[in-house]
């Protein structure tokens, strides 16, 4: 049995950029039962433990769109290279000589990040999925996995009845826990196999999350292919019938617009496409057109896995090419940061009666956010993970009064030996070009 918990005297941060003061939230078994007046008669709720907030504001979690969480072992490995050399040269090498110790430990590193930073679910794209699942399981966290497949090698049926077996053996386990097709992505899923992965998730009744349209060179490579753009070629395969999860799609074009469902969700993730260089794509023309939240993409190309700072970064960043500072308000943004979690089949993402208890609790009063005028603003343009005082997913604090649950110094040391282990083999043979 979990404990109950009475959050006294809490302003709440609702979806919509509002703050609601004097409030007392009761927390039991997982699920957010009563939110009362602080003044009003509460005498007969009794909780295990009651957290005096009056200094605080509570927020719904914050989710996190795309990651590839365990590239955390290789946050810092490819610097300062173009798009190309990070795939071909670096990162898809490196990940050829992988361990499932190296995907464990890395997983488990972003996922500590992650709390550390108040997010409560995230959508995960990586193979060495019974990893991925293991770290989530144990450290409490929301977990949507998608197996990451490539069309292109010589084993993908082979892989494809495995990620299927594994996908049907797991998707009951936890109601933590859930799954979405993952093919890499159109350019390295020719064709058919796109349209037997896309085949499978309609059987399996799944949600599809891959990468669309991230580079411009993508696109025009797609269109002297095919004659199609990658949403184009998506949609040939009947991906569209399916709720769809697009990492990135920084370059989508308005002919593609007429594609997108009501289902269909972006996960931006602005700091990768600074990283790389990846220019000013038609999202920032017709992202109010779009279904969007944000994602981190993995830490060896963005090195945090805070949305927080990706929201920050789409909002300087669309400020800046309108020229106009009037444009991307906090409560566009913070809406959008919070709209993500619909994204996800967990029905989080609000701090209400009778939701799951996934939210943060913020202490804005170090020299970082203070003072306070508008607490949205505060934690979208000066905060960090040391103003996420609590962290909670499933009625359980995954981060307690400023501190992991989990074992960080513990999980650092092994990750240290990992690194050095992965520096010392070196780099192998990639098994798909960029
Ligand atoms: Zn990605």
């Amino acid at each position: 049995m979990k404990k109950s918990y009475l959050l006294k005297n809490a302003r709440i941060l609702t979806k919509d950029a509002e703050c609601i003061s004097g409030k007392n939230v009761y927390i039991s078994d997982g699920k957010i039962l009563k939110i009362m007046d602080s003044t009003s008669d509460d005498g007969n709720i009794r909780a295990d433990e009651e957290i005096d907030c009056g200094k605080y504001y509570i927020s719904p979690g914050i989710p996190n769109l795309h990651t590839h969480t365990a590239m955390n072992i290789f946050k810092g490995i490819a610097e300062d290279v173009t798009a190309d050399d990070w795939f071909n040269e670096m990162i898809w090498p490196y990940e050829s000589k992988m361990t499932d110790q190296d995907i464990y430990v890395g997983t488990r590193l972003g996922i500590a990040e992650m709390i550390n930073n108040g997010v409560t679910v995230f959508a995960d794209h990586y193979f060495g999925e019974e990893q991925v699942l293991r770290a989530v399981k144990e450290t409490g966290i929301r977990g949507d996995l998608a197996p990451t497949l490539f069309g292109g090698t010589p084993d993908f049926k082979e892989r494809l009845e495995e990620v299927t077996r594994f996908i049907k053996e797991h998707r009951e386990d936890s109601n933590r826990v859930a799954f979405h097709m993952g093919p890499h992505a159109n350019y390295t899923c020719p064709a058919p196999t796109l349209g037997e992965i896309v085949d499978r998730a309609k059987a399996l009744e799944l949600p599809v999350h891959l990468h669309v349209s991230e580079e411009d060179v993508q696109v025009e490579k797609a269109r002297e292919e095919t004659g199609m753009t990658p949403f184009g070629i998506l949609n040939e395969a009947g991906g569209f019938d399916c709720k769809v999860l697009i990492g990135h799609g920084l370059w989508v074009e308005e002919e593609d617009l007429k594609f997108l469902k009501e289902d269909t969700w972006f996960a931006f993730c602005p700091k990768t496409y600074l990283k790389l260089a990846s220019g000013k794509g038609g999202f920032f023309d017709y992202y109010r057109q779009l279904n969007y939240g944000f994602g981190t993409d993995g830490a060896a190309s963005s090195n945090t896995l805070n949305p927080v700072e990706q929201a920050r970064l789409f909002a300087l960043l669309g400020k800046f090419f309108d020229r106009d500072s009037s444009t991307h308000t906090m409560q566009e943004i913070w809406r959008h940061l919070m709209e993500g979690h619909k994204a996800f089949p967990f029905g989080t993402g609000e701090v209400k009666e009778g939701a799951p208890a996934d939210l943060v609790i913020w202490d804005l009063n170090g020299l970082d956010t203070f003072p306070i005028y508008h607490p949205v603003i505060s934690i979208l343009y000066s905060s960090n993970s040391q103003n996420v005082k609590y962290t909670m997913v499933d009625g359980v604090f995954l981060k307690y009064d400023g501190r992991l649950i989990m074992d960080e110094e513990a999980l650092k040391n092994e990750a240290a030996d990992l690194q050095k282990a992965l520096i010392a083999r070196g780099k192998g043979k990639a098994k798909v070009t960029y």
